[in-house]
């Protein structure tokens, strides 16, 4: 493995550290204090590549690498979360599922729409009121088939993007025996006649990403509007939470080098018993401690990505990238909310908004006892 990246990954960082400094990150207050969507971003972002990250050039997305997606992630996290988490939640649950698993006719359809940035967004329901980590068991949303259509009745939680989505993708169950081939993944739009989503949710952070209950009451949508073969939803659900959690790391990286960044300013310039506080050694080994675990989260990322990028398998380093970097992620902001001693808890600066934002990244794409799961599975495996 190559540690260093190369000439096109660097000037994409840039190309995307820029663009975040100048979009994203001056706007990430006020999408958290009045919970609007930063819709400029993806107005911007679009034509950067940033909604086509797993799109087919063909389709007009940008088809980037694994690692390029996760630097273009880490950047959006860096700039703002909420802003970071509707963008991976549209390349990697709304819009990857199309690419990889959908007919000619869907692709064609949709993708390019997606991409432009001039269209709304993509998404992905899994979660049920009554079914999160155990998807396999507890999906009680189903699809049957009537003539030409499916009819979908049932209901999801926690869908990012859903209010401001073209479409979703719904995890659905379609043999109502059960087992590992009873899911499939079926597009609704979000037009569709019987289909409602909630109000955005009130969160203890990411208020700039809206997340919404949604409701199938017969909802009827074309037998074509299957992705990938029918009875396959659980093994395509499983491989994009694969891809995903490496970005929701990737995020989970970016917010932590930006509470670093501000705990650092913050240290050199606040003073107390006549100097610095940057100048006492328990803030210093505070900073170290950051520095040194932002450094480890990354390079994890980098190797899931590359992994994934190679075509070898990557779950359980992906869980391992996820789980480290959004647990690290917490620990980080924590410490840098320390550091500006009571300042840190008011809205007035920036680390309470990251800490909070942080705070998701332990839960979504798969909670951090999940990912202990998995890489238990291969320790086990392999003893
Ligand atoms: C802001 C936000 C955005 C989200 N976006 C989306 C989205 O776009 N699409 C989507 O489908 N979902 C989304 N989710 C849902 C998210 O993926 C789920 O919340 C998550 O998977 C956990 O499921 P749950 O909430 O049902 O918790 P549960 O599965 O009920 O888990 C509750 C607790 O039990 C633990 N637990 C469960 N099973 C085990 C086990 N076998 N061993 C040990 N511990 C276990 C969990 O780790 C957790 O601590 C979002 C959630 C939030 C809060």
């Amino acid at each position: 493995m190559n540690f260093d990246l190369s000439d096109e990954q660097k000037a994409w960082k840039k190309s995307v550290h820029d663009f975040v400094g100048k979009v994203v990150k001056p706007k990430a207050r006020e999408v958290d204090e009045t919970y609007e969507f930063n819709w400029d971003a993806v107005r911007k972002g679009g034509p950067l590549g940033l909604l086509g990250l797993s799109i087919p050039e063909a389709y007009g997305g940008s088809n980037v690498d694994m690692i390029s997606s996760s630097i273009a992630m880490e950047e959006l996290g860096w700039g703002c979360g909420s802003t970071a988490l509707a963008f991976t939640a549209h390349n990697g649950l709304g819009t990857a599922p199309i690419a990889l698993y959908g007919s000619e006719e869907l692709k064609s359809k949709w993708l390019p729409l997606l991409a432009d940035g001039k269209h709304k967004l993509g998404a992905l329901a899994l979660t049920e009121p009554g079914a999160g980590s155990d998807i396999q068991g507890g999906v009680i949303t189903k699809a049957e088939k009537q003539g030409n259509e499916w009819v979908i009745n049932g209901a999801k939680m926690w869908c990012t993007n859903a209010g401001i989505a073209e479409y979703i993708i719904t995890l659905v169950r379609t043999d109502p025996r059960g087992g590992s081939k009873s899911l499939s993944m079926i597009l609704v739009p979000t037009d569709s006649k019987g289909l409602k989503v909630g109000p955005p949710e009130k969160k203890m952070g990411l208020h700039g990403s809206p997340t919404h209950a949604v409701t199938y009451d017969n909802v009827r949508v074309p037998l074509g509007n299957l992705v990938g073969p029918e009875g396959r939803g659980l093994q395509q659900t499983l491989s994009t939470l694969d891809a995903g959690r490496i970005s929701i790391g990737a995020i989970s990286v970016g917010l932590a080098q930006a509470a670093m960044e501000a705990a650092v300013d913050y240290a050199r310039q606040r003073k107390a018993f006549g100097q610095a506080i940057a100048e006492f050694q328990a803030i210093q080994f505070k900073l170290s401690n950051m520095a040194m675990e932002i450094e480890l989260a990354r390079t994890m990322i980098y190797k899931a990505a590359w992994l994934k990028d190679e075509g070898r398998p990557y779950n359980k380093e992906a869980a391992i990238a996820k789980l480290y970097a959004t647990e690290m992620a917490e620990r980080v902001c924590y410490d840098a909310i320390q550091i500006h001693g009571g300042f840190g808890y008011s809205s007035e600066y920036h680390v309470e908004r990251m800490y909070r934002d942080a705070r998701l990244m332990t839960i979504g794409e798969g909670t951090s006892e999940i990912q202990r799961l998995v890489i238990a599975r291969h320790v086990l495996a392999s003893e």
